[in-house]
């Protein structure tokens, strides 16, 4: 028999509330796809790891510090990111989607003119309301967090929110005062990042990621989540 050698920990930053995939339940424990993905691929791959609920800006900026080893937040795979970082293969799809208060008539961009829209820092949504707020003619206020800019669409203080299909999808499904309008912009896929020099982690991510796809467990984690067909 060989003794086991002490497995390496990693620390990983996550954001603080983008269900389905990392949020605080009720006994105030963080779970969510990405939580049980990653660690369901730390056992299979043999390391261990830490995970920091820092807010998705601040994960991506600590992340480029090297203050931590990866991220994992729901983090759309952008040609700009891979020229900072290592991004795994894609493991969930996703697109940005336009958000309005229920009772709003809102239905288009074109009915934006003149409003102001909620927008989450360092996001790929809000990339992509700068890039057609001049066009449109709307303002855009900034919120560090989900929550946060979901409530200043449900308040009447802003017109819209811009955040991804998924994740407005799943609080939608679960009470928010919200609709989404529109068809996604930007589709793409969610990876996991490493900083350049990190390529041993990112190997080991994707080989786990491939043998849970494999063998059933990635879809039993989706199905924890989003239930049958969602
Ligand atoms: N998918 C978006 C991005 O990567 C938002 C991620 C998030 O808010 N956690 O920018």
């Amino acid at each position: 028999k060989t003794v086991a050698a002490a497995q390496k920990t990693y620390t990983i930053g996550t954001d603080v509330t983008f269900a389905p995939f990392e949020f605080a339940n009720q006994d105030n424990k963080y779970v969510g796809i990405d939580l049980d993905l990653i660690k369901a691929i730390a056992k299979e791959e043999g390391f261990k790891v830490d995970v920091k609920p820092l807010g998705f800006n601040a994960a991506v900026q600590a992340l480029e510090a090297k203050q931590i080893d990866g991220v994992i937040a729901g983090m759309s795979i952008t040609p700009e990111r891979k020229q900072k970082f290592l991004m795994s293969d894609p493991y969930y799809k996703s697109g940005v989607v336009m958000a309005v208060a229920k009772k709003s008539t809102i239905k288009s961009l074109k009915d934006l003119r003149g409003k102001r829209v909620a927008i989450k820092t360092g996001t790929d949504s809000a990339d992509y309301a700068n890039s057609v707020k001049q066009k449109y003619g709307f303002t855009t206020v900034t919120f560090d967090d989900s929550n946060n800019m979901y409530q200043d669409v449900t308040t009447g203080n802003s017109a819209a929110c811009f955040e991804d299909q998924p994740v407005m999808q799943y609080g939608i499904n679960n009470g928010m005062a919200l609709k989404i309008v529109g068809k996604p912009a930007r589709e793409g896929a969610y990876g996991f990042a490493t900083s350049k020099n990190n390529q041993a982690l990112m190997t080991k991510f994707n080989a786990g990621l491939k043998k849970l796809r494999a063998n059933g467990q990635y879809d039993k984690i989706i199905e924890r989540y989003l239930g049958n067909g969602s």
